[in-house]
């Protein structure tokens, strides 16, 4: 009575439309984690590896090795580790390890030691987000311990990124010059990559001259505007995720009838209300109560009355709706992601997360063998 439709096919019309924009030279990444933005990590990566992806990006290795387990071959970077990581397994199964200190190379190092094989690092510059790299300053000290690394055969230096805070073109741009100090910096000391990146999907959309080797998307790959201001569908992006669910009973009640929890809706005639099995649990927000729509044969109506864990109830007036009648939370004819995520005073990222479990997963255009 729950469905969450995800249709691969509409991943690979986005990637499409990212490589067009970017061109042949750019390669890209496509961004899986947090299990691919609530798509469903292992069957979005095996379409991006049919789809010839030229890197696929993880936050923490756990996910990398999820997905190596499922058979996944293509390069995966994944670039938040644990402190206490020994990086054996990430090595042995050839991820490529973001850098963000002096401590993470040398425990990568001894890993590689460890087990005979080199290490393929990718150096995180921090050019002004405040989260993990290093700063230019200590680069520099970086990029020594890296050379030796490199001459005993521990490590190979595959890449140098950074990744920007997105406030505005000032300081962007202000992250794009630190980023080519880093790279003219990492140049001085002889240093060559495969891959200089610095954009994620809003970046990639709005500073084409910083798009240097490789681009790392994850929101546009799902269909979604980085921007918040539902324009996906003009960059070409076409939603991969619908949300629905089944009318599950309809009653007539009389004008006057308090609805849902704190009654914040009475009807103010005799109506007919219908029971929606959706609620915050299934990662219909709480706080979009008043503000969220949905679509019920074809038509919009408010969610008046609170939205509870389990469901919502709206009022669907002298319409005919019977249960089993469709609803549609967001996505396909519905509202967009973009819709329930200004209702919910959010962003469409969290919208599609945060999806709960109960909703029965529906791929199209899924791969062979990667339904489970
Ligand atoms: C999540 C993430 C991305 C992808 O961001 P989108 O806005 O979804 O394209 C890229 N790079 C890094 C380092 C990230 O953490």
């Amino acid at each position: 009575m729950r469905k969450l439709t995800i249709d691969l096919n509409a991943v690979a019309v986005n990637l499409g439309t990212i490589r067009t924009l970017v061109g042949p030279t750019v390669k890209v990444l496509g961004v899986v984690k947090a299990d691919a933005y609530g798509h469903g990590m292992v069957q979005v990566a095996k379409k991006l590896e049919a789809e010839g992806i030229d890197f696929l990006g993880t936050a923490d290795l756990t996910e990398a090795l999820t997905l190596r387990a499922a058979g996944i071959r293509s390069r995966i970077l994944a670039w938040i580790h644990d402190p206490e990581d020994d990086f054996v397994a990430s090595v042995n199964h050839d991820i490529d390890l973001a850098v963000s200190s002096n401590d993470q190379l040398f425990r990568i190092q001894k890993a590689a030691k460890a087990i005979g094989k080199s290490a393929r690092i990718h150096i995180k510059v921090d050019t002004g987000l405040g989260r993990n790299g290093v700063t230019l300053s200590e680069l520099e000290d970086l990029l020594k311990h890296i050379k030796v690394a490199v001459s005993e055969g521990t490590v190979i230096t595959s890449g140098i990124f950074s990744h920007l805070s997105s406030t505005g073109p000032r300081e962007d741009l202000e992250q794009i010059a630190r980023f080519d100090e880093a790279l003219a910096l990492a140049a001085e000391h002889g240093f060559e990559f495969e891959v200089r990146h610095l954009t994620a999907s809003d970046g990639t959309l709005s500073y084409p001259q910083a798009r240097y080797d490789m681009v790392r998307c994850g929101i546009a790959l799902y269909g979604l505007s980085p921007f918040s201001d539902n324009k996906g569908k003009e960059f070409g992006l076409k939603p991969v995720m619908c949300a629905e669910a089944k009318v599950v009973q309809t009653k007539r009640v009389p004008s006057g009838s308090g609805v849902s929890y704190g009654y914040l809706y009475h009807t103010d005639r005799e109506t007919t209300l219908a029971l929606v099995p959706v609620g915050y649990a299934e990662g219909l927000p709480r706080n979009a109560t008043g503000k969220a729509e949905v679509c019920i044969n074809g038509k919009r109506y408010p969610i008046l009355s609170r939205i509870a864990m389990d469901q919502f109830v709206v009022d669907v007036g002298d319409a005919s709706v019977s249960p089993g009648d469709r609803v549609v939370i967001f996505g396909d004819c519905g509202p967009s992601a973009d819709d329930l995520a200004n209702a919910a005073d959010t962003i469409n990222y969290e919208i599609v997360t945060r999806i709960g479990s109960r909703l029965n997963r529906v791929y199209l255009g899924a791969v062979e063998g990667s339904q489970n």
